[in-house]
């Protein structure tokens, strides 16, 4: 048996772990080629207020449109660009076009809207991360309350103090704070009290089965009435049913998303006010 330190750990090295390492390094240049090609896009998803049903937010998605592959989504290569440490340079891309696009909406006198950007372990590790964000935010005139930024439970834990200090700086700026995914995590409500957050995003997998699961639905109470204790609004993801809708709504949850209102769409479709509310009752 092999041992994890000391002379044995040439052991480790097979020929797989070979085949792996230079998978991931070729997966790294196309990330960086594709940068260069400028083949990524953000697709936009709305968001909106389940009393008033306006939208008054979205979500911004990065899509690869590969030249072979055709449209890539973030599930096949997030994973890679963040185990390769890319996913610093495509978060600030995503970033910059978000922040590009919110400026072109200025120009074109359309109405505000928030854009919620995920974040990643690593940029919220940054140290500079807050200037990037101010700079943006000076170079193309939008103000910090047109961001807000989507962290995950996993990636604060990762370091708390900094990832504290950093939220602290942008909540203070005016950027709107989520944490994603919430309820999958380790984290607990009452960390929550301890964090400079805005929203809470209740994972889709509470969603789904929330009208025949009951214990779905009472963590689902719970959460909206804790967080709404704490002074946090809550969004619910993963919204596919007008029974989901009006369920959340009696919850009192502020707010969702979900393919029941639309799907995450270019922004030449998000442009034309394409996103309405089902109006079936
Ligand atoms: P997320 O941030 O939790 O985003 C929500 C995901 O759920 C999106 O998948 C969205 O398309 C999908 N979704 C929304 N409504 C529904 C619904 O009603 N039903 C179902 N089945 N799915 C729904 P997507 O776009 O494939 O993104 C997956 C994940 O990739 C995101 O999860 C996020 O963690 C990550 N991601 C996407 N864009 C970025 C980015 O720019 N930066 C970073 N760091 N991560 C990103
Ligand atoms: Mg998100
Ligand atoms: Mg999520
Ligand atoms: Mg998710």
């Amino acid at each position: 048996q092999a041992k994890l330190s000391g002379k044995n750990q040439y052991a480790f090295y097979t020929e797989a772990m070979k085949i792996d390492t230079h998978a991931l390094i070729e997966a790294e240049n196309d990330l960086v080629l594709a940068l260069e090609r400028n083949e990524f896009e953000v697709y936009f998803q709305p968001q909106f207020n389940l009393h008033t049903d306006e939208i008054f937010a979205a979500e911004a998605l990065v899509r690869w449109n590969h030249p072979e592959k055709g449209l890539v989504f973030p599930n096949d290569f997030i994973p890679i660009a963040e185990s390769t440490g890319k996913i610093v340079d495509l978060g600030y891309w995503v970033l910059e076009n978000s922040i590009a696009y919110l400026a072109q909406r200025k120009k074109e006198k359309r109405p505000d809207i928030t854009l919620h950007i995920n974040l990643a372990a690593a940029q919220l590790a940054d140290p500079h991360f807050v200037s990037l964000v101010e700079n943006l935010l000076e170079k193309y005139q939008v103000p910090a309350h047109l961001v807000g930024f989507e962290v995950t439970e996993t990636s604060i834990l990762k370091d708390v103090v900094l990832a504290k200090k950093m939220l602290q700086c942008l909540q203070d700026m005016g950027v709107c704070i989520s944490i994603d995914d919430f309820g999958t995590g380790y984290s607990s409500l009452s960390q929550l009290k301890n964090l400079p957050v805005n929203m809470l995003k209740i994972d889709r997998s509470f969603v789904t089965d929330l009208e025949h699961n009951p214990d779905d639905s009472k963590i689902v109470e719970a959460i909206i009435a804790m967080a709404h204790k704490l002074n946090v609004k809550v969004l619910a993801e993963g919204i596919e049913t007008r029974a989901q809708w009006r369920t959340l709504e009696a919850f009192q949850c502020d707010f969702g998303q979900g393919y029941y209102v639309s799907k995450p769409i270019p922004a030449k479709e998000f442009n034309l006010g394409k996103p309405l509310i089902h109006s079936d009752p």
